[in-house]
């Protein structure tokens, strides 16, 4: 059996929590991850039928050059919560959750680090980890 995870923004206004096992993390320094998180996304994932996502802070946004995406952030602290791809309404199947909200240790290890090409010169890319130049075909 799986322990429950669970996370939650910095003013606690937006929860989670989920016994389906989180994926390892992955990194993303894409143009929109960069701005969106304030410096690059850190996300696990897990499957939207098994995330219990609870608070009345939760806000979604998609960018203006593809509504097809969107953030999922706290509209009250503004912490980087949830990225999904395809609707925001949770009929998609996996969502991607900022590592930065988990609640204790996770056990999880970063396995890949996407869009390397667009990463902001300050940033030191671990090379000891699985690289992309962009967005790898999974
Ligand atoms: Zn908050
Ligand atoms: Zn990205």
């Amino acid at each position: 059996m799986i322990a429950a995870m669970n996370g939650q923004c910095l003013c606690g206004g937006v929860t989670w929590s989920t016994s389906a096992g989180l994926r390892d993390v992955w990194e993303c320094h894409c143009r929109r991850c960069t701005r969106v998180t304030g410096n690059y996304m850190a996300a696990t994932a897990a499957p939207t039928d098994q995330l219990e996502i609870a608070g009345d802070s939760l806000a979604w946004f998609a960018p203006d050059d593809d509504r097809n995406v969107a953030y999922g952030f706290c509209n009250r602290c503004g912490s980087s919560l949830f990225f999904r791809s395809g609707t925001v309404d949770g009929t998609n199947e996996i969502t991607s959750i900022c590592a930065g909200s988990i609640v204790g240790p996770s056990g999880l290890r970063t396995s890949a680090i996407w869009f390397t090409d667009d990463a902001a010169d300050h940033v030191r890319i671990d090379e000891s980890i699985p690289t992309f130049a962009t967005q790898p075909e999974l």
